[in-house]
This record gives structure tokens, sequence and C-alpha cells, in this order.
């Protein structure tokens, strides 16, 4: 383990007050003695640099997923004081609301059998990929601000899915406090001609088969049966959440002076919670938030209308199981120190994994929890998990992300090309579809840690419990 720091339980770290200078509390991750040779030193100290930021509750958190990012590490959970505390971009990310979703079909393995390439290569024409990949609808200003402020209502009001979609995304699909005025015109020029488009490179739709159960009620209450065939999509707010982040990093940086806060580290600029530049930065990240989730929502249309023309099913036979966020910053409720607590959480490379009875979880998931839904790789094993009481006292409700890189990407390149991968992975009957195979070798398995310790830990720790194994079966790559 990195010197300095302290171990605090068989998958709990500690990092002490001190470990940089100015800490305002001690930093805390999890991680397994497996997953200990891809732990970063970088990383840990971001994780200590956040504990140095105003208001901050509790704990700087990270999840086994953790590794290094723009200021703030991914797999990086943090709180702050909704009076003393600040909101800072770094802590949510350039990608506003990267998240995933995963649609539940009744087709099974079988069905797949013969039609997997067709489906892939309809799917692949229907939703657009690569980094300036344009969509196909064509969407007027009106339009634009309609999703920034209503998100998966403004698709399902305009065609693009159903009633029920609405409930079973976490906020319902849209924010609150999403302020247009916030985001300025050129991120609106970026977002105008991208909306329902995959982008580029981590980002992916991936057709699954469930392969165990491990949770049989919990996954029942989900609709999710052994053999089933699931689609996962991954993505988030394309440029016009990258261009909210860097038009309000400017800002902030300068609020930063302006309200005498010392960092360590620029890239941690923030502002108070509570400030005229904190809400300006929560209503544009509002806005790129609800633009993801429109995003996603777009997306699954596309896949359910391809599915419907290819197989005897029905659109409204597609169930979404439900849709997380990993990158964002909400306003929550806590109970901290046996007392209610309001924080801006923000979670960075961190899925929310609210426990049973907690608000905003559909009536249909009451009783198990909140659906965390964390992608592996092409190559490895997908997880969907439950939310824990756990997780509410330990973690603000949140758990991991994903598996989590531990290869750049210039790394990755080297143990791989593209084509190696693509053909390799074709023999364990996966089939991967990107416009070029160059993009491919970045984003091999071995490029990020193995899912199935990742999500062991969060488990163990109970910061979110597992319900059922997805394997890939056909990968669409960005
Ligand atoms: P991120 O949002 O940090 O870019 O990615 C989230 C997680 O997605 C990564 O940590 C990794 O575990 C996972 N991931 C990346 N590419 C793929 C893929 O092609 N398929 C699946 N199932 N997971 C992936
Ligand atoms: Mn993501
Ligand atoms: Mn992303």
């Amino acid at each position: 383990m990195i010197e300095g720091v302290l171990r605090a339980g068989t998958y709990e770290w500690e990092v002490p007050v001190g470990f940089v200078p100015n800490m305002r509390v001690p930093g805390r991750f999890f991680l397994s003695e497996d997953l200990g040779n891809t732990l970063e030193a970088g990383a840990v100290q971001q994780l200590a640099n956040v504990a140095t930021l105003p208001g901050i509750v509790k704990n700087a958190l990270a999840m086994p997923d953790i590794h290094w990012g723009y200021g703030f590490p991914i797999g990086g959970v943090a709180a702050f004081d909704m009076t003393e505390g600040v909101i800072s971009p770094g802590g949510v990310g350039f990608d506003i609301n990267c998240g995933v979703r995963l649609v539940a079909s009744p087709l099974t393995a079988d069905d797949l059998a013969g039609t997997k390439r067709r489906l892939i290569e309809e799917i692949f024409q229907a939703v657009p990929t690569g980094v300036g990949a344009r969509s196909s609808i064509r969407l007027s200003n009106k339009d634009l601000t309609g999703m920034m402020t209503d998100g998966t209502r403004w698709c399902v009001d305009h065609g693009y899915g159903m009633e029920s979609d609405l409930a079973h995304s976490e906020e319902g699909g849209a924010m609150e406090n999403a302020d247009p005025d916030a985001v300025s015109a050129k991120a609106r020029q970026r977002g105008l001609p991208q909306a329902g488009t995959l982008g580029a490179g981590n980002h992916f739709l991936e057709i699954q088969v469930v392969r165990e159960i491990l949770d049989p009620a919990a996954a029942a209450a989900m609709g999710i049966t052994e053999g089933q065939v699931c689609f996962m999509i991954h993505c988030g707010s394309r440029g016009l959440g990258h261009q909210v982040c860097t038009d309000h990093l400017k800002v902030l940086e300068k609020a930063t002076k302006k309200y005498g806060i010392s960092l360590p580290d620029r890239q941690l600029a923030c502002a108070p919670v509570d400030s005229p530049e904190g809400r300006s930065y929560f209503g544009a990240m509002a806005c790129a938030a609800n633009y993801a989730w429109a995003n996603r929502q777009i997306i699954m249309h596309e896949v359910r209308r391809v599915l419907t023309t290819i197989f005897d099913v029905a659109y409204e036979d597609l169930k979404l199981v439900y849709d997380v966020a990993h990158n964002v910053a909400k306003y929550e409720t806590h109970q901290v120190d046996g007392r209610q607590q309001e924080v801006c959480v923000h979670r960075k490379g961190a899925t929310r994994a609210f426990g049973p009875g907690a608000p905003d979880i559909p009536q249909a998931y009451a009783a198990v929890g909140q659906p965390v839904i964390i992608p592996g790789s092409m190559g490895t094993s997908s997880y969907l998990l439950r939310g824990t009481e756990i997780a509410m006292n330990r973690s603000f409700g949140s758990t991991c992300h994903g598996a989590g890189r531990v290869l750049s990407r210039s790394q990755a390149k080297k143990e791989v090309t593209g084509k190696e991968l693509r053909e390799q992975l074709a023999k364990e009957g996966i089939y991967v579809r990107a416009h070029h195979d160059s993009v491919l070798a970045e984003e091999a398995p071995g490029a990020y840690k193995p899912s199935d310790e990742v999500v062991r830990v969060v488990d163990r720790v109970g910061l979110s419990t597992l319900v059922a194994r997805l394997e890939p079966q056909g990968v669409i790559k960005g």
C-alpha cells in the first residue's frame, strides 16, 4: 500500500489528515488486496486534495474503480455542506451525466443465433457513432431548451419513448433547477446536431445476455431472468456538456480567488454552492445532465425501433430497467452524525445507490432498492446491483461506476492492435463494430480493472449488492 495510507478494514483504507497539507477530513477508499496493484499514487493524492476543500462533510471518498482524473479522482464521491461548502466542475467531470441504462427484452440468447450480426449492423446504422457523429434529428433552439429543461419528458412528448420510461430513470429523467440562460451559445451550437448520438471511445451500445442471477428476488422485481437478452447504453452529454464544463471552469477559477479559497491544485476550481457562480454552474450542469438523459432516451428509442423490425417483439416489450448518472452533482439530504443535512453530493465516476425505501426510486423497486448498473468491458462481465442502507450511511448513497481504467489509452495500444482484439473477441462469440479498428485497442478488456473484483468489493462492503451478471455478445463502440 502507498506510504502513509492506513488500513481501516478488510476492504477499506484511510488517507489521514496531514497526508497533504490543509486536509479538513480524512480520505477513505475501498479496495481489495487483489486490486492493490491498480492503485495510482496520483489518484490517492487527488483524493487527499479533495479533502482540503471548504465544507466537505465526513470524508472524501473513493470506490474500487478509483483512478486519476481532472482534479478529483474518478470513482470519487464528495459531499459539501450547502452553506459552508463548494461546488466544483472537476468533481463532476467534463462529460456531465455520462451514465448507463439497461434495457430488458423478451428475447433469449437463442434468438440471437444467426441474427446477431444483422442486429448489430442495423443498430450501427440507426445510432450515429464516432467523435463528430451528427444526428439525423433536426432540433430547433426551442427543442434544445426543452431537452435541457425537461430531459426524458421532452423525448416522450416528441415520440421518442413511452410514459413508463420516466419513472425508470434517476431523477425521473430530468433534474430540477436547470437554467438554460447559464448555457453558452457555443455549448448550444455543439449540442444542436448531436442529440441521439453515441460519441466515441469509452462509450458503447452493447447486446448482453444475463448469465447468472445472484439475487433472485431483486432480479424478479427488476424483470431480469437468466438467458435474457439485454441492451446496455453508455454515453453522456457530448459536446454540450464538455462546453458547459469548459465555460464554467473559467468562471469558477475567478470565483476561487474572489471567495478567497486556496487550492492545492487549480483543477479543483470551485465556488460556494450558494453563490451566484455556484448556482449558475449547477443550473448549466443540470441542463447538460438533462440533455444526456434525452440523448440516451433517443438512442434507446432507435434500438427499440430496430428490434421491432427484426424480431416479433413490440416496442412496449422493450423495458427500461433503469438509467443511472455517473458524473453529476446533486442537492440531497443525508443523515450525518444523527441529523439530516443538506449537501451537494459530487459523484464523479460513481453511481447513486439509494437503498430500499429511499426517495426517487420507482414503486416497483421500493422494496429492493435502486438498480445500479456497472459496465465491465467489451470482453468481460457487466453487472446489475442494487442500492443499500449501508450506502446511505457510509457513502452518501453511492457506489462504483465501472471497472475503472488501469492502462492509459496510449499504453493500451501497445498491448494489442485493434484488429487482433476484434478477432480474439470474435472467437469468444463477441461481435464488435466500430468505424475504425484503431479505437478498439484503447478500450481492450486489459485496459480496465477486472470488473468481477471491483463489484465483489462493493458487494462485500455493502455499498451495493449483486443482482445479476451479464456477458457481452455484441458491442458497438463510438
Ligand atoms: P467511463 O465512464 O469511466 O469512461 O467508463 C465506465 C466504465 O465502462 C469503465 O470503467 C469500464 O469498466 C466500462 N467499459 C468501457 N468500455 C466498455 C465496453 O465496451 N463494454 C462494457 N460493458 N463496459 C465498458
Ligand atoms: Mn461514463
Ligand atoms: Mn462519458
